[in-house]
């Protein structure tokens, strides 16, 4: 049975200077620390007390990539021609895959020259991004609840971010944003499907969103992580479908969910050329390109056929859904959705989002997120993730099949 595994760089480092010399920059000094960095040392005490903690907190796929993803890594590793430095970009092969993949999933083309660069996860690019593009006293526009990096790459940048909620279909409320903040707005993030929400949104939500960009002179910085995680025929629109989007957004987008590679770090970035170039100058002063076995595979995996990730899709849908009736048992209302691997669930009472997920993890041993983990906007959900295997799920359902949500 697959137990919890704890990596070394979860665990606290110990202060070994008092030097004055070493403090932080003030660039970070207001920075917090990553939400799960505190929530794995809370589940990693619990189990050095003996507890078998079941971890539906991260999204952290546990099923395998395609074999022939698999192959073809070690295959490339074998060659001694792919041990040296890989250049900036991408190679045309990586690139290549990348626009064949725009092309067939969204019918949108791109020029692997000037709308494509590759990235060491696309959490790595999405900050960077904002490293290239701001000053400090420009403003960022994030959704909240949202992926934390959004507004911790703006803060690294020195930026203001300003949070607009989504509303309750989970499409942005632009309508929310005040006229002062669009004007000192230089780039708005979105994030379909949404993690933590799991919601999808038509297209028209996104021409909406491309028209905002236009009008406020604002970069739209589209979060597409997990387009093709998807259940029964739903299939999320790339914000570059929208015509007139390469002019004022950039895609981000990631194996990590779509192909079971998150320990890989394989992502890209495409769309707005002048955009990509300033994110390319960055990366280019930081890493030095992805490694060529990574970049080979990275390939072959973006040509994954529609059957593998139906199938493959059809084990999340199968755990959300078994997920949902056992906390439905409980007493939480649960809505399963179209896509993501996630469910989004709001809390009965009073209690806090931290301390409703605390005394779970205490009285189960079953750990889900806290929703103000994803900014304020997450007060009074928490987020379950059907990322582990079926028997850890199993053992889940049965602690929690005999617990009370309402305290
Ligand atoms: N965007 C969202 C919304 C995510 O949830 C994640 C990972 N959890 C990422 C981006 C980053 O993915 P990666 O860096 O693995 O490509």
């Amino acid at each position: 049975m697959t137990k919890n595994i704890l990596h070394d760089d979860e665990r606290p480092r110990a202060c070994c200077s008092k030097s004055p010399r070493v403090r932080p920059g003030k660039g970070i000094r207001d920075l917090p620390p990553y939400p799960f960095s505190h929530w794995n040392e809370r589940c990693r005490a619990r189990v050095e007390q003996g507890i078998d903690v079941v971890r539906l907190d991260i999204g952290n796929p546990d099923l395998p990539p395609p074999v022939a993803v698999v192959d073809a890594a070690s295959q490339a590793i074998r060659s001694h021609h792919n041990h040296g430095y890989p250049g900036y970009r991408g190679t045309l092969e990586f690139r290549g895959a990348v626009r064949g993949y725009y092309g067939r999933r969204f019918g949108v083309s791109l020029n692997a020259d000037t709308n494509i660069v590759s990235l060491l996860g696309s959490k790595e690019g999405i900050v960077h991004l904002q490293h290239a593009l701001l000053d400090p006293a420009d403003v960022v526009l994030a959704p909240d609840p949202g992926y934390a990096p959004y507004a911790a790459g703006a803060r690294l940048a020195g930026a203001r971010v300003v949070r607009f909620p989504l509303d309750s279909q989970g499409a942005p409320d632009l309508g929310a944003i005040s006229s002062s903040d669009a004007r000192r707005a230089r780039l708005l993030w979105l994030n379909y499907p949404n993690n933590p929400t799991g919601h999808v949104v038509e297209s028209a939500v996104l021409a909406e969103a491309v028209a905002f960009a236009a009008r406020h002179d604002v970069l739209l910085c589209h979060d597409a992580a997990y387009t093709d995680v998807r259940f029964d025929g739903c299939l999320p629109s790339s914000v570059l479908e929208i015509s007139g989007a390469a002019d004022v957004a950039v895609e981000f987008n990631s194996l990590s969910k779509a192909y079971n590679m998150p320990g890989w770090r394989i992502g890209y970035a495409v769309g707005n050329p002048e955009a990509l170039r300033l994110l390319q100058l960055v990366k280019s002063n930081v890493d030095s390109g992805m490694f060529l076995p990574l970049q080979r595979a990275g390939a072959i995996a973006l040509a994954t056929d529609e059957g593998w990730l139906k199938r493959r899709n059809s084990v999340y849908q199968q755990r959300l859904r078994a997920l949902a009736s056992v906390l439905t048992g409980v007493g939480l209302e649960v809505t399963v959705p179209q896509a993501t691997h996630y469910l989004w669930v709001p809390i009965p009472g009073p209690e806090t989002a931290e301390a409703f997920a605390i005394r779970l993890l205490d009285e189960t041993g079953v750990a889900v997120a806290p929703g103000t983990f994803f900014g304020p906007g997450g007060r009074g959900f928490i987020r379950v993730s059907a990322t582990v295997p079926d028997e850890r799920l199993r053992l889940a359902e049965a602690r929690l099949a005999s617990w009370r949500a309402v305290s």
